[in-house]
């Protein structure tokens, strides 16, 4: 697949990328954390606080109305993004943490009982791991974890002889942040759905790289960040089925998520705003859709292809480093190298590659248990993003051997 983007233009698009860092041009490698934001989410921000700022749904004045059509209009154009079928199906939250915390606590509180079974897999992010044994603890259910092999991808076998008719929720995670292996969601999706289990995907990492498609899919729930798609930190959606939503209680009480209000009872509003109680990230959201416009324009087929470029080419580079050995080697896999370097320990990688202007992330992505099953205590992490080039991946190689020389 090849692709017909401008990277010149497009790194003029993100002005940190001219950010000197301990006097070199900065190498920004840490996209898996959170990627960099174009001027135009930048200027979509200033924009909404210099001409529209205002509370929403409750004003009748014309910024509040501004800003409430504005916001409304993210919503229309996640809904978009994700192919859901309705806008009332996308939920504003703070991230992915927040969505799946919102799911298994909301869901998982009124529909799970004492020994049912949850499964999620090896490779989770901890926001994954945590609210579901916080909810088995709770309820009385037993956490069942999918085993992964040695190039870090699931065994799709055992994960079969994991499903019964006890296994009620099934969450996963649609793209390793710590190993870049892409999991075949759909059909881990079906294969639950067979045993009458609902399904949440951590999407985190995916949907800057691989088009989503709710319908498709036909998850339950699928819960993103915008930061991680060029978009501001702070916000992410929750994607659920409207029944589901509907069966759910509300997960946080508050302001906006009620019909009324009286000391006797309350009654709770329709979707979506049952679950957006208090005043959200509006200045963030606004700014979400000038993200996703971006990303549109430039075609996530596109960026994927040349994302792809950038791992050929940094999996190739990396093979001259004596020592080192990629932690994820699955065939199907985002543009994530992590690794790890015989007799240097990786904080020690990302501190002396820092000094050189390069960002990389160390340490163990979140991702303990992960960790603990390669038998080590961290990685360091180089994720590619549509703005990087072969240039800063050879800057890169230079780096890692500057650190062999200080310190292998
Ligand atoms: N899941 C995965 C796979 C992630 O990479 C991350 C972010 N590192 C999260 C969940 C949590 O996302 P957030 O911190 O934006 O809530």
């Amino acid at each position: 697949m090849s692709h017909n983007l401008n990277i010149a233009s497009i790194r003029n698009d993100f002005p940190i990328l001219n950010e000197v860092v301990n006097g070199k041009q900065l190498v920004y490698f840490d996209n898996a954390a959170t990627t960099q934001k174009p001027r135009l989410v930048l200027d979509a921000l200033a924009g909404y606080y210099e001409h529209y700022n205002a509370n929403i749904h409750r004003g009748i004045h014309h910024l509040a109305e501004k800003a409430t059509s504005a916001f409304e209009q993210s919503r229309k154009r996640l809904q978009a993004f994700l192919n859901a079928e309705h806008s009332e199906e996308i939920i504003f939250t703070y991230g992915t943490t927040d969505g799946i915390n919102l799911v298994a606590s909301a869901y998982g509180r009124k529909f799970l009982k004492e020994g049912d079974e949850v499964i999620i897999s090896t490779m989770e992010h901890h926001s994954n791991i945590v609210p579901w044994q916080m909810l088995c603890e709770e309820k009385g259910c037993i956490l069942k974890v999918i085993p992964i092999n040695d190039e870090g991808e699931l065994l799709m076998d055992e994960y079969e002889k994991l499903l019964t008719e006890r296994t009620k929720f099934v969450s996963v995670v649609h793209v390793s942040n710590a190993l870049g292996t892409i999991n075949p969601i759909k059909e881990i999706i079906a294969k639950a759905h067979a045993v009458g289990a609902k399904v949440l995907i951590d999407g985190a990492q995916a949907s800057s790289h691989i088009q989503i498609n709710v319908q498709d899919l036909d998850c339950d729930f699928y819960s993103l960040s915008l930061h991680k798609i060029y978009g501001p930190t702070g916000m992410g959606i929750l994607y659920g089925k409207r029944d589901l939503l509907n069966a759910m209680p509300p997960y946080r009480g508050g302001g906006e998520m009620i019909k009324e209000v009286t000391f006797a009872k309350t009654t709770y509003n329709e979707l979506p705003y049952k679950f957006e109680a208090g005043t959200p990230n509006i200045a963030d959201v606004v700014a979400a859709k000038f993200a996703l416009d971006y990303v549109d324009a430039l075609g996530k087929p596109n960026i994927a292809a040349y994302e792809n470029e950038l791992l050929a080419y940094a999996t190739e580079a990396v093979k001259e480093i004596e020592g080192l050995r990629i932690i994820g080697q699955a065939k199907e896999k985002v543009s994530v190298l992590s690794f790890v370097i015989d007799g240097i320990h990786h904080q020690d990688i990302g501190v002396l590659l820092d000094q050189q202007g390069i960002a990389v992330r160390t340490g163990h992505h979140c991702t303990q248990p992960l960790m603990n099953r390669f038998n080590i205590t961290g990685t360091s992490r180089a994720s590619f993003a549509v703005y990087n080039t072969t240039e800063e991946i050879d800057k890169l190689i230079q780096g890692l051997h500057k650190v062999k020389r200080m310190l292998g």
